[in-house]
């Protein structure tokens, strides 16, 4: 029992240990490092799509835009002194609308060029914090990997110990025990403390002290730990 002690013992130096080796905080800001990289991915993917779509846009307007200038610059071209005073007239016109058509054209032209500095900003500005946000995860990955690697001897050193140790145990106590913490009964032997269960504080039975007291452990049978007299 006295080795079974000192084994149970181990293994709870060992899970603190490996807890603390699992930096937790790092862990942390490297997920949500992760997952901004991934929405900024989406949204210049959106961005993309956004300014592609302006493009098409801007192209079809231009084109738009040119064709009325060469319809202008064709009509500017009529001789009008061989044109009588309606055909000038309705020539003028034609002007006018075709003018005020061009200016139209160009406010929209002007309203996309405006738009697309502003797409081109928001790209710059995503960008950049995708740099930082890789840096940090970097950092925190870096913290992690420092973290582990300065618990890696001390954990070495007591599962070393453990597997000597593991030698010597009884065979049927540490059956029980790895039985029981499969289960995750843990710890798996607690003493017997003012009469009662060390685990789940229930009473023992005297019937079932005199047991304990001739055989070294019983079960207890409210929560399955194994209950030991500490000496
Ligand atoms: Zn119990």
């Amino acid at each position: 029992m006295k080795e079974m002690l000192e084994y149970q013992k181990l293994e709870i130096e060992l899970n603190k240990l490996k807890k603390n080796a699992d930096n937790v905080e790092a862990k942390n800001v490297m997920a949500q490092m992760a997952s901004y990289v991934k929405d900024a991915q989406n949204k210049s993917g959106k961005l993309e799509s956004d300014a592609s779509k302006l493009l098409s846009e801007y192209e079809t307007l231009k084109a738009n835009y040119d064709k009325t200038t060469d319809q202008v610059n064709n009509i500017l071209k009529n001789d009008v002194g061989k044109m009588s005073a309606e055909e000038v007239t309705a020539m003028f016109g034609e002007v006018n609308k075709l003018s005020s058509d061009l200016f139209m054209l160009e406010r929209k032209l002007n309203f996309i060029i405006t738009n697309a500095k502003q797409l081109l900003k928001n790209f710059e500005i995503t960008r950049n914090n995708v740099k930082k946000a890789k840096i940090k995860h970097r950092e925190a990955k870096e913290q992690l990997d420092e973290t582990i690697k300065s618990y890696e001897p001390k954990i070495a050193e007591v599962e070393k110990k453990l597997a000597e140790l593991e030698k010597k145990v009884d065979k049927t106590l540490l059956a029980k025990y790895k039985t029981l913490k499969s289960e995750n009964v843990f710890p798996v032997f607690v003493p017997l403390t003012q009469d009662a269960c060390g685990g789940c504080r229930m009473n023992i039975p005297t019937s079932r002290l005199s047991k304990l007291n001739a055989d070294g452990y019983i079960t207890c049978e409210h929560c399955g730990r194994i209950i030991y007299i500490q000496k």
